[in-house]
């Protein structure tokens, strides 16, 4: 979009600096102005001109006796020539009044300027680069005389100039109202131009104190220098100035190709991208170096080698962009255009001042217009420079966000994979820890266990029993013991055999778990002889439970061989005394008890 305008922009630009440049000279009048009432500016009436040899160095006397056979538009231009130039017309006032007339001179870079005006007395009016504006008769910087008509007063005209950047102007005779209107209009324009150019060089200085890049450096360079250039040849500066300062100020041009090539380098970033190309750029700025440090030692000498040398600048600059543009560098495009107006600008220049283009205002200025649109330009391209760099940096950003997204997406998976993992593990230690734990509980049931019974084994039995004892006289609670054993067993088994016997011994041990409370104790300690220890029991619950349990068995039915058999007990009981010291005394005492019960006939319960 912006590109568009630009190209029609340019376009338009070009159309109009041409047809203002063909314009302007083709009418011609005779070398004679008539002063009238009405008219208060000449811009356009014919001179005569004279070209002295070299080294001539004519006067007036000697001039003014010749024959000018040649003409030309007060608009001219002939290019760089060391002749200094003779000018002639006429000049006659038709009117009653005297007229106070200005005599104006609209390029700065002659270095003589003299003026004579003939009619009753020669008077001699000196001006030029060599003649300090203070000196002059106006004290302007384009060479300005001031010429009275008295009424029906005729005067003959003649110019002297020589110059050595260029034979090229106008003279403009105009009313001393309208050259002081003109001069301020003038005046007024270059204090815009110069502001609008100063504050887009502000503008970027502020841009890059944020941004420090150094691009902005090389255009503000490029943009302050260009000032200092144009505000010197336009003469704004010569009234503050010396000729000397006027021509050590031309070092500003090889400074201004310095900064635009680097400024160049940089937009089209050829560092990174055409490294031959940005050799070759690198090595016309020390051509540049060279040059300045030439001008400095011999200005004019200096001067020349300059122009020779950094002549290709500028086309290969455009071949520079081109190959950009071709290889679809996002600045190649605006900086093209920029360039090819600043190239249609200083082309036009350098034709006016060669005189291959007759003189105009527009033309004269074409290279002020054209750097201007070209600074505007890559100011614009600098901020759109900004814009793609902080796109591409949101760009960047995004990518980062969406990469480090799905980082954590990933890390989240792996988090999540890897927390499965460890519950996962974590299950299975608790199974694993259970079933040990299981294992461990079986062990130590099958170590605390009689296995034919199920009952504690004598062992575990006696353990438990000394627990059970301290307890009991801790707390001073009562606590029994009895000693239980099988009535006759050893016939048990040899009728029926060791495997019913076996079958008695459980049977009596499932009859001793369904007679006692859950509280009470019971161990297998011997072949075919129990114990039940029964704590916070006295001595007559305890008989009470003992007889119950004798009877309960003795009337129990077991089938031994398909014969129905009953089974009798013995049982011994005692109970704790003070003079228990171990459960051996206690247990002593039941098993005295037991051989009691069965000396007295067995199938009985005894105390002791
Ligand atoms: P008493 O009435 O005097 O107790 O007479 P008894 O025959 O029961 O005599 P004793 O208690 O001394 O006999 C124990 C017998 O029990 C000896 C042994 O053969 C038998 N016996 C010991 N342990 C087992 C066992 O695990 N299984 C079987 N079938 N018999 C056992
Ligand atoms: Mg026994
Ligand atoms: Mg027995």
């Amino acid at each position: 979009m912006l590109t568009k305008y630009i190209t029609t922009i340019t376009k338009y630009l070009v159309v109009f600096i041409m047809f203002f440049s063909i314009l302007t000279p083709v009418a011609m009048a005779n070398a004679h102005i008539d002063l009238d009432e009405n008219t208060s500016s000449y811009t356009d009436f014919k001179v005569d001109y004279y070209v002295e040899k070299l080294g001539a160095n004519m006067n007036i006397e000697q001039v003014s006796n010749l024959y000018f056979n040649q003409e030309t538009s007060n608009a001219f231009s002939f290019g760089y020539k060391e002749n200094t130039f003779w000018f002639h017309f006429s000049v006659s006032n038709n009117t009653t009044e005297t007229k106070s007339m200005v005599l104006e001179f609209t390029e700065i870079i002659h270095e003589t300027v003299d003026l004579f005006s003939l009619s009753n007395q020669i008077i001699h009016m000196k001006n030029g680069l060599r003649i300090p504006v203070d000196a002059r008769e106006i004290k302007e910087s384009n060479p300005s005389f001031p010429l009275t008509f008295l009424p029906y007063e005729n005067k003959d005209i003649y110019v002297k100039v020589s110059s050595i950047y260029g034979v090229f102007g106008a003279i403009q005779l105009k009313t001393e109202e309208k050259f002081n209107a003109d001069l301020q209009l003038k005046k007024y324009l270059y204090i815009i131009y110069f502001t609008a150019v100063i504050i887009i060089g502000l503008y970027n200085l502020i841009i890059f104190f944020y941004l420090r890049e150094k691009i902005y450096l090389y255009y503000i360079a490029y943009v302050f220098i260009f000032v200092l250039w144009a505000a010197n040849y336009k003469g704004v500066l010569l009234p503050f100035i010396s000729m000397k300062v006027y021509d050590l100020l031309q070092i500003t041009i090889p400074i201004f190709f310095i900064f635009f090539i680097l400024f160049s380098q940089a937009i089209l970033e050829t560092k990174k991208h055409f490294p031959v190309l940005h050799k070759i750029l690198s090595s016309f700025i020390i051509v540049c170096l060279v040059s300045l440090v030439w001008m400095f030692i011999s200005m004019h000498s200096g001067f020349y080698f300059m122009n020779a040398a950094a002549a290709p600048i500028f086309p290969f600059l455009l071949i520079v962009s081109f190959w950009a543009l071709y290889h679809k560098h996002n600045a190649a495009k605006i900086y093209l255009i920029a360039l090819s107006i600043y190239i249609v600008g200083m082309s036009l220049l350098s034709l006016l001042a060669l005189g291959l283009l007759p003189y105009n205002l527009i033309l004269s200025h074409a290279a002020m217009i054209g750097s201007f649109f070209e600074i505007i330009l890559f100011s614009l391209l600098l901020a759109y420079r900004i814009n793609s760099v902080r796109e591409n940096s949101e760009k960047t950003q995004k990518e980062l966000i969406l990469q480090q997204k799905t980082e954590s997406t990933r890390l989240f998976h792996t988090v999540a994979e890897k927390t499965m993992a460890l519950h996962r593990a974590k299950e299975q230690l608790e199974k694993e820890l259970a079933r040990k734990e299981a294992l461990e509980a079986h062990l130590k049931h099958l170590a605390s266990t009689d296995p034919m019974t199920e009952l504690l084994n004598r062992r575990s039995f006696f353990d438990i029993c000394d627990e059970a004892m301290m307890e009991a006289s801790a707390n001073e609670q009562a606590l029994t013991c009895l000693i239980i054993d099988i009535d006759h067993f050893k016939n048990i088994n040899d009728t029926y055999g060791h495997d019913m016997g076996d079958k008695v011994i459980k049977t009596i041990a499932k009859l001793m778990l369904d007679n006692t409370r859950t509280m009470d104790y019971i161990g297998r300690i011997g072949g075919e002889e129990f114990a039940v220890l029964m704590p916070n029991t006295d001595m007559d619950s305890a008989y009470q439970i003992s007889d119950r349990l004798r009877e309960n068995i003795s009337k129990y039915k077991m089938l031994l061989n398909d014969k129905s058999v009953s089974v009798t007990v013995s049982i011994g009981l005692s109970y704790l005394t003070h003079e228990d010291k171990n459960i051996h005394t206690l247990l002593k005492r039941a098993d005295t008890a037991l051989y009691e019960a069965k000396d007295n006939g067995r199938n009985q319960v005894c105390c002791i």
